[in-house]
């Protein structure tokens, strides 16, 4: 039965009700219109007429609200018609029982087409275990759900698709749930050309680790033989050769071992990502304990006073984290200022990491340099001012991205700097 059917029978059935009680009151209403007096019945008159103009206003009042429920339900369709999304509801057996025209649309279907049709249908066949999932949850939990699949449109073309669902219950009780369409095809492009060059730029990573690593290994043998030979030379000409030509030679040795010692560093720094070691819990302590016997030489000769707040135990890689303090101290004692140098290692516990600054009150770096100097063969100074290669902070850097933290810097000229890396680390705060 239609709607405006439904409608006309109430009407009937209201007008034979109110007919029904006047002809009762009509009959009381003559007895008692004969003991009425002229002035009586004119009182009634007029009650009765404004009794009439008020219902007239009041139905006027509910025309005029009629006309604005019915705008306003047209504008709402309207909207549901047009929104950017797909809605549509379906019942608990996944039939869809309305749908929105984007619905329509994204499903490349007439709308008109698409009620009573099973949701299933338009969902590919590897993702439906991945749709009846969402709905168990959906139904069972009620608690509104998400979930990602491809959707197959009529013309056999597909798309990938978000669905939010809600649940509810309809007028006799039985649940049913609202569902939005998104198309996400864009999104999920984006996702995999990311994930695609992500692998792509680790396999690339790999292959020139190994490729530093392969290269400066096997050019480091040669040229322990080119330097050895020009030892060689030096020493059985050393007497017959005029100052120029030592002058030269000796050029030859300083390069060959300057070169041996850039191989070296770039030996090292391969073998951050590729060698390093599974993280154990190690203590702090130690390794900067470990980190003043291997540099007592240069600790004892610029009296350097390392001191350190308390310091944690924490996962890592024992070797990587002697080579980071390693590195930032001997820089510290590097480029010192004309103070006796001072490095003090502080660290804090912030949520789910350790974050260290190691300061020192050395010769200090402009903020223009602050990125600059992580990276590879980047220095600040020339050979003759401080000898180096310009890796150890590369090194640094890499080690503290291997533990999954970030390295930084906060510097000025003359006022020292402080080195700061984060160590994640989900244990226990100990100190
Ligand atoms: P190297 O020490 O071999 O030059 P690094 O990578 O360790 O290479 O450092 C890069 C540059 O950063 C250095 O040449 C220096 O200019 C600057 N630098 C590093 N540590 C400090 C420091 N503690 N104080 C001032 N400058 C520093």
């Amino acid at each position: 039965m239609t709607e405006k059917n439904t409608n006309t029978d109430e009407t009937a059935h209201l007008r034979r009700r109110a007919e029904k009680i006047v002809r009762g009151k009509a009959l009381q209403s003559a007895e008692d219109l004969e003991t009425l007096s002229p002035e009586e019945a004119r009182r009634m008159l007029h009650k009765l007429r404004v009794h009439q103009i008020e219902w007239e206003m009041q139905n006027e009042e509910l025309r005029r609200a009629q006309t604005e429920l019915d705008a306003v339900r047209a504008r709402y369709f309207e909207l549901y018609d047009i929104a950017p999304v797909g809605y549509c509801t379906l019942s608990a057996k996944e039939v869809i029982l309305e749908a929105n025209c984007t619905a329509a649309t994204l499903l490349g279907v007439a709308r008109n087409a698409l009620t009573k049709q099973p949701m299933t249908r338009y969902i590919v066949t590897e993702d439906l275990a991945g749709y009846y999932r969402h709905r168990k949850l959906l139904l069972e939990t009620g608690e509104p759900q998400t979930c990602e699949l491809r959707i197959r449109r009529l013309d056999g073309t597909q798309f990938w698709a978000q669905l939010q669902a809600t649940v509810a219950q309809d007028t006799e009780d039985t649940p049913v749930s609202f569902v939005t369409l998104h198309d996400i095809s864009e999104r999920r492009q984006i996702e995999e050309a990311l994930r695609n060059a992500t692998t792509e730029l680790v396999r690339s990573n790999e292959e020139l680790e190994q490729f530093v690593y392969v290269a400066s290994h096997d050019l480091l043998e040669p040229l322990r033989a080119v330097s050895g030979y020009i030892s060689l030379l030096e020493e059985h000409l050393h007497d017959q050769l005029d100052a120029e030509a030592l002058h030269l030679l000796n050029g030859a040795i300083d390069g060959a071992k300057r070169m041996q010692l850039l191989i070296t560093d770039l030996l090292a720094l391969s073998h951050v990502g590729s060698q390093g070691k599974a993280f154990v819990t190690i203590d702090i302590g130690a390794v900067l304990e470990q980190v003043k016997r291997s540099l007592c030489v240069s600790i004892q000769e610029s009296g350097v006073r390392i001191t350190h707040d308390p310091l944690p135990r924490l996962s890592a890689d024992a070797g990587q984290l002697v080579e980071l303090f390693q590195n930032l101290i001997n820089n510290a004692i590097k480029f010192r200022g004309d103070d006796t140098p001072a490095v003090h290692i502080g660290v804090q516990r912030q949520q789910d990491q350790w974050c260290f600054a190691v300061h020192d009150n050395g010769i200090g770096i402009e903020p223009q340099y602050y990125q600059r100097i992580f990276l590879i063969f980047q220095r600040l100074h020339t050979r003759t001012q401080y000898p180096g290669t310009g890796i150890g902070l590369a090194i640094c850097k890499k080690i503290v991205e291997r533990h999954g933290g970030t390295m930084w810097i906060d510097s000025s000229p003359g006022d020292g700097s402080t080195f700061f890396f984060t160590i994640p680390d989900k244990g226990r705060a100990t100190i």
